[in-house]
């Protein structure tokens, strides 16, 4: 039986993997942590038996000590007590943004493996997060729909046979388009396979998504940047592809479904049954591929840039797109002043080697602050 903390339980990848672990006769939840949604974190506890929840709001904390009889944690040093203290085998992290960064940390030192659904993690801190997991025998295992494909295409090789790494991309609701000045918020946010929040839709719009994704599989996977492409696919069936040295390439297919990486990165190295639909090629008929237009998906560009650049520039470049997205799902700046934004305070923080994680998080601080005046600089109402 594996104990399994789930970290973001009532965002969408959190209740997926809590639906799986219910299923499972090999999973076991022992601890929740959420935002500030006390609500539902403490209905999914009582449903699914979980003894601890960590609320990272202090105040939602209060609210559900007094609601529930179960052990109830608070604020940040809340979710990391959870992770240190739960017996957890496994913590899967769903949380969002740069918040899921310290988490993972916490869990690696402990020698705990993650189920990684916080790209930020990995974008942010790679090179440290690579070597804690290392020093502390802890695994990493993707939950991001493209990583676990590579994961398991690259299951079986032998070290030195890997040429290339081909990352899918839907290319989101504006592929094809060269002309973004006036989309709408609403336009964006319609993406075409995958339901997601708010800031990974936009993320995928802008195809900064794809590039962090590009970023994440250096890190996991130890290939170079040069080494690692974008393909736009629309119909999202091919989930990534994998070069070998002898001119055969794999591919992992699929209909879009978080159920499937999420089920195998709970279960690795095993497999458990999954209950979704079986894919029909001949059904989906038609599979189509084209390069990413980097030119009007300036976002693509900027992250391959500041993944190549290194050091702090990852870290810039989440950070920026954090507050230059928040600023447009609020209506104060165009969906092509996000890349603007991102481009300039990038140019202002050239990258600089990274240490410790202290020094992300001051990093990640400034680049916060000099995008909100960015922002400031290119708002539209
Ligand atoms: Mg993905």
């Amino acid at each position: 039986m594996k104990k399994l903390v789930i970290l973001g339980s009532t965002g969408s990848i959190g209740t997926q993997a809590l639906q799986i672990a219910a299923a499972s006769e090999d999973l076991q939840v022992v601890g929740l942590a959420a935002g500030s949604s006390w609500e539902p974190a403490v209905e999914q506890a009582r449903q699914h038996g979980a003894p601890v929840v960590a609320l990272a709001d202090a105040g939602a904390a209060e609210r559900a000590r007094s609601a529930w009889d179960g052990r109830v944690l608070g604020g940040e040093e809340g979710i990391r007590e959870l992770i240190a203290s739960a017996g957890a085998d496994l913590v899967l992290n769903g949380m969002v943004g740069a918040a899921g960064l310290g988490p993972t940390v916490v869990a690696l030192g402990e020698g705990i493996d993650v189920a990684l659904a916080n790209k930020e993690s990995l974008v942010i801190g790679g090179e440290l997060t690579m070597a804690l997991a290392e020093a502390a025998g802890a695994r990493l295992l993707p939950v991001d729909s493209e990583h676990s494909a590579l994961f398991q295409l690259l299951g079986a090789e032998q070290p030195g046979t890997v040429e290339r790494l081909v990352l899918t991309a839907s290319g989101g609701p504006f592929r094809g388009r060269t002309d973004l000045e006036g989309v709408s918020v609403a336009d964006a946010l319609a993406h075409p396979t995958w339901r997601m929040g708010g800031r990974i839709t936009i993320d995928s719009a802008t195809l900064m998504n794809k590039g962090f994704e590009a970023i994440e599989a250096h890190h996991l996977f130890g290939v170079p940047h040069e080494r690692i492409e974008v393909v736009v696919h629309p119909q999202s069936i091919v989930h990534s592809l994998v070069d070998l040295n002898d001119g055969a390439t794999l591919a992992h297919l699929g209909y879009p479904d978080m159920r499937v990486p999420i089920s195998y990165a709970l279960h690795f190295p095993e497999r458990a049954d999954v209950d979704v639909p079986r894919l029909d090629l001949a059904a989906v008929g038609e599979l189509t591929f084209e390069r990413p237009d980097t030119e009007t998906f300036a976002c693509l560009r900027l992250a391959r840039e500041a993944g190549e650049a290194g050091g702090t520039a990852p870290c810039v470049l989440n950070a920026a797109d954090e507050v230059a997205v928040a600023a447009f799902l609020e209506g104060r700046i165009g969906f092509t002043a996000i890349a603007a934004a991102i481009e300039r305070v990038l140019e202002g923080m050239p990258a600089q080697p990274v240490a410790h994680f202290e020094d992300l998080f001051a990093v990640d601080a400034e680049a916060r602050r000099r995008t909100e005046e960015e922002v400031w600089g290119l708002t539209t109402v």
